[in-house]
């Protein structure tokens, strides 16, 4: 909020300069207001990397979502155009607008605050999935789908990974409330017919399984990873849990945590979290738990 009232009057006399300036070529005749917008050359896109290697995204998706950043590129400025005829009779004023069209900005992408919370989003057995809480799923191969805003740092993960021999596979990925209980259900019925009472039973389950609502894979944020070509998953954890950070990922379930998360350990579930938080919770080995409490008690 700061921010953006203290970078307003930065533009605007830069604008009102740059009016003047620009009626004031006119004026003086010669200035052939171009319209020189570098708009993104579709010929440049096309020349998108096309999918080589097992890429996470089917082909369509992907470029469609390569090319939302492009869309959002600022659409250049009509720049006056240095027509060197007008030069001498150019008072001194406008020569100072010279260099200004190239730090012309565009006065509306002004950095809006953005809601980042989703990032953080806490969901376990006392922290249920908020009423309402929405995102838009990406479909992956293998009808895998997360929430679209990972995409880009997950694919970058794998691409990272393959490179150095490492090819991990999406296992498990969002779910829904119904998939969620009937991977319940058959808990619940594999202990019963090991002998469990119902009760007894459930509370097996509970022990590995998430309730329905409690579980991150419904959040779209979080994937189970394999090593694709091999029966050793291992080497893949591995590297993932040594790399997961740079991606914005976190080991959501490391070793020996289990009271704190109230799952057991599990090599395979990685969760996105963004960056910087991922960074300070992979180093110093804390689970999303902790780190969520220790936001708080900052704030
Ligand atoms: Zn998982």
């Amino acid at each position: 909020m700061n921010g953006t009232e203290r970078r307003r009057p930065t533009f605007r006399p830069r604008l009102r300069e740059l009016t003047a300036a620009a009626l004031l070529c006119l004026l003086l005749a010669g200035c052939t207001p171009k319209a020189e917008t570098p708009q993104a050359v579709p010929g440049e896109e096309a020349a998108a990397p096309p999918e080589t290697g097992p890429g996470l995204v089917l082909q369509e998706e992907r470029e469609e979502f390569s090319a939302a950043p492009e869309a959002a590129q600022p659409a250049g400025e009509p720049a006056p155009a240095e027509e060197p005829e007008d030069g001498e009779e150019e008072p001194p004023a406008p020569q100072e607008e010279v260099p200004a069209p190239q730090a012309e900005e565009p006065p509306e992408p002004v950095p809006v605050p953005e809601d980042e919370s989703w990032k953080l989003i806490l969901v376990n057995a006392e922290h249920p999935i908020p009423e309402g809480y929405e995102f838009t799923l990406m479909e992956l191969r293998n009808n895998h789908h997360v929430d679209e805003r990972i995409y880009p740092e997950l694919q970058r993960m794998f691409d990272d990974a393959r490179a150095a021999g490492i090819y991990p596979f999406v296992n498990e990925s969002y779910r829904t409330a119904g998939e969620q209980q009937a991977i319940m259900d058959e808990y619940i019925a594999r202990y019963e017919a090991a002998g469990s009472d119902r009760e007894e039973a459930e509370r097996q389950a509970r022990e590995i399984v998430a309730l329905p609502g409690t579980s991150e894979h419904q959040l779209g944020l979080a994937v189970d990873l394999i090593a694709e070509f091999s029966a050793d998953s291992w080497p893949t954890w591995q590297w993932l849990k040594d790399n997961c950070a740079r991606y914005g990922f976190i080991l959501r379930y490391p070793e020996g945590k289990a009271e704190i998360t109230g799952i057991a350990y599990e090599p395979w579930h990685f969760r996105y979290v963004g960056a910087e938080a991922a960074a300070e919770i992979m180093e110093r080995g804390l689970t999303l738990e902790e780190y969520a409490a220790e936001k708080t008690a900052e704030n």
